[in-house]
């Protein structure tokens, strides 16, 4: 296949931002107690063309994330192969599942009853199951997307009973805050969460993943107990739309 992208960019920035992530990531591990290779780092790839991309998954990124179906859709083809494992991020509308289920590897952004059985209907149509996460509106914003946090509890064991899908855990956004403190309170409460939820739901499924931080807040999102980081700008650079 011929790819339709000049190749002869300076992409060498790119691999000096992966590496400044890459050693925050660490620091931030060993500050924790933790061990670095708990946590996965997903690239964020929206508005981001696939010889950048490309250039991120010959350089060790396993994972990307995108935001939208069409988007995703439109870039695949380009990705170096082996396709890295995909997951879908921004807000799902339930007639786009059926683009995407063979495609994606996990639906992070699941955040209704209505959703979800849209994903377990199409799952079972192509004899698939599908890994997904409940998306917290943690900060109880109005503009949000996410599920109301009283909300959560009903809908994780609603969702747990569906066929062809695997609860692996949450996601969350928390409110744009100055205040370091602010945003490490939100994701703690998130990991509170994820830790009530996985036991309450033990035998029903197996939590796995804590998808929490960005470019600004990955740092204290791992001291909380993130354990799959979103980095987008930091990687590749602001975006332009
Ligand atoms: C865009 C986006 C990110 C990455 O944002 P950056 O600040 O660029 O790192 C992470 N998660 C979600 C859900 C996003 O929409």
């Amino acid at each position: 296949m011929t790819q339709n992208f000049s190749t002869d960019e300076d992409l060498s920035f790119l691999k000096d931002n992966l590496q400044e992530v890459l050693e925050s990531i660490q620091n931030a591990a060993v500050k924790a107690n933790r061990s670095p290779d708990s946590i996965r780092l997903m690239a964020v790839t929206k508005t981001v063309k696939p010889l950048y991309i490309n250039y991120m998954l010959s350089n060790g990124i396993g994972l990307i994330g995108e935001n939208k179906v069409q988007e995703l859709l439109s870039k695949v083809e380009f990705f170096n192969k082996p396709v890295p494992e995909m997951h879908i991020i921004g807000h799902l509308q339930s007639n786009k599942v059926r683009k995407i289920i063979d495609t994606v590897d996990m639906i992070q952004s699941v955040d209704s009853i209505s959703l979800a059985k849209e994903i377990s209907r199409q799952a079972a149509l192509h004899e698939k199951s599908m890994d997904i996460l409940l998306e917290v509106n943690i900060g109880s914003e109005e503009a949000k997307t996410g599920l109301d946090i009283r909300d959560i509890n009903e809908t994780a064991f609603a969702v747990s009973e569906m066929e062809g899908i695997n609860l692996k855990g949450l996601m969350c956004v928390p409110p744009i805050s100055d205040s370091e403190s602010e945003t490490r309170g939100y994701f703690e409460k998130t990991r509170r969460l994820y830790d009530e939820l996985s036991s309450a739901l033990k035998g029903k499924c197996e939590f796995s993943v804590l998808s929490m931080g960005m470019s600004g807040d990955y740092v204290h999102a791992i001291a909380e107990g993130s354990n799959l980081v979103r980095v987008g700008s930091a990687l590749f650079g602001a975006r332009r739309y």
